[in-house]
């Protein structure tokens, strides 16, 4: 017997996935016992928060892994398409009779045993058969210590502190340069976008006026009708307690040269245009090992995502800068997958045991959904060949298992973590059109040759 613990999104097409193809599971889902401070039904696959499933365009990422989710027999789509809702290029859908749909289905499958019940600890489900841990970004805390005593308590993250993401392609390298300060390490580790003084206290000022996103009450002190300054002050003391940073506008409030002095210091970083040190350097670091995206070093933020893109294009060299992850900082529990996970999602050294979702490093409903199936066919057959690099699928995983020297965050699908075509190509729209042909075609023949239906 295979046990699914969470009945979230990866949880429920996991174990559709499983009892799809006739094998028995038994899903465990604790709300209504004991809750999350995020989710208010008793229902699987709850919507927490908006009710998209990102683009529907065939010719987008989110639209390609969708089609690849649905070849693998999808149950969240197959349901969402008979609940949509007017949402333009977006599916949208009715978040009651969604998952109230979903709900029935499971909870009235032959092969599934629904059980709403806490799991604290899997280790004995594990002697009965392959378990499925599926618990999300909000993961119940006794089960949160067991995980953290199994990966290491540095492998376990429980606040996600990230900074932007923008496409290799989009930066103007006229301005932009690669150098690592003193020049130590390899050459082109870093590229530097350089500020004058009146870039610099330009982006500062806007920095500061820009707004800034929401706190959900219990990402702070967990009271509902706190008030809203105490709040941040609480959640930033957290954040910074858990991850060690704070967001570069709350840095830049403390005084305007705080950030050029800090997280942009110009020390050692020679500007090959004026031969002398800039005002003050953002920092961009490789994301990937295929170098096709970059992070923006320290710039971890909770500006809204619209005021992130206004007020970053302000730096030199990022005016024209494609963002494929805005900086978040909220509460979320994911592994560090690389380091934990094998490419089956099987956590190293636990046989077994699989991890699926948003606890593995991927973010969104959609992209959870996705690992939720996979998770259940590796559950099946461990040594299934992972689906191939070029695919959506494959380039999740190619996230989760790039070992290079970053600090590991979730991610959603996006261009940049889809391969770039082998020949180099100029043309933004070819390359996404190539992008998109070789995931296809990736894709459909690792699909015929695993028999997965
Ligand atoms: C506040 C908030 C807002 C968000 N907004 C969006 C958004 O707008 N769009 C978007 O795409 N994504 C959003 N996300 C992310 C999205 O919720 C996740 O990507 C997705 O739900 C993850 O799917 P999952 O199956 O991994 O986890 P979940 O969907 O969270 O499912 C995990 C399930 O496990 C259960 N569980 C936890 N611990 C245990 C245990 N010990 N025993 C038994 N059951 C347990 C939980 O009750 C839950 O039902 C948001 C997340 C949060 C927290």
């Amino acid at each position: 017997m295979i046990s699914v613990i969470g009945a979230g999104f990866a949880g429920v097409e996991a174990a559709w996935a499983i009892a799809s193809r006739g094998q028995r599971v038994r899903l465990f889902e604790m709300r209504p016992n004991v809750k999350t401070p995020a989710h208010e039904t008793n229902l699987f696959a709850e919507l927490v928060c908006s009710n998209s499933f990102k683009s529907k365009s065939p010719a987008s990422p989110a639209g390609l892994l969708k089609a690849e989710m649905q070849c693998l027999g999808s149950l969240v789509l197959e349901v969402a398409y008979r609940h949509t809702v007017p949402g333009g290029e977006a599916l949208a859908v009715d978040r009651t009779q969604f998952s109230e749909e979903i709900t029935r289905i499971l909870q009235d499958h032959p092969l599934i045993e629904t059980s709403r019940e806490e799991v604290t600890d899997p280790a004995p489900l594990l002697k009965e058969g392959p378990v499925i841990l599926a618990t999300g970004p909000l993961t119940s805390p006794a089960l949160s210590k067991r995980l953290a005593e199994w990966t290491g308590r540095s492998h376990l993250y429980f606040y996600d502190a990230v900074a932007p993401t923008v496409t290799a392609d989009s930066l103007d390298r006229s301005i932009i340069f690669a150098r690592s300060r003193y020049d130590k390490g390899e050459g082109d580790d870093y590229l530097n976008c350089p500020f004058n003084k009146e870039e610099y206290e330009a982006f500062v000022s806007a920095l500061v006026s820009a707004e800034r996103a929401p706190i959900h009450a219990f990402e702070a002190g967990g009271r509902r009708n706190g008030n809203s300054g105490e709040q941040e002050s609480e959640f930033l003391e957290k954040i910074k307690y858990f991850s060690g940073c704070s967001p570069i506008e709350a840095i830049a409030e403390k005084g305007v040269r705080s950030l050029a002095f800090g997280n942009f210091k110009p020390v050692g970083l020679t500007d090959p245009r004026t031969g002398r040190w800039p005002y003050a350097v953002l920092q961009l670091r490789p994301e990937n090992r295929e170098r096709t995206m970059y992070s923006l070093v320290a710039c971890q933020t909770r500006l809204k995502w619209g005021e992130q893109k206004r007020v970053l294009q302000m730096v030199p060299g990022l005016e024209n800068a494609e963002f494929v992850r805005y900086g978040v900082i909220h509460r979320n529990t994911f592994v560090d997958a690389p380091r934990v996970l094998n490419s089956n999602l099987e956590l190293k050294g636990h046989a077994g045991l699989f991890l699926s979702g948003q606890l593995t490093g991927v973010e969104g409903y959609v992209e959870s959904a996705a690992i939720g199936i996979l998770s259940g066919l590796f559950a099946l057959n461990p040594s299934l060949a992972p689906p191939p690099r070029a695919s959506a699928y494959g380039s999740l995983l190619a996230h989760l298992q790039d070992e290079s020297d970053r600090e590991f965050a979730p991610m959603n699908i996006n261009w940049g973590l889809l391969p770039d075509p082998a020949e180099p190509v100029r043309d933004k729209s070819k390359k996404r059109e190539i992008k998109l042909e070789n995931a296809h075609r990736s894709f459909g023949e690792w699909f015929a040759s695993v028999c997965v239906e």
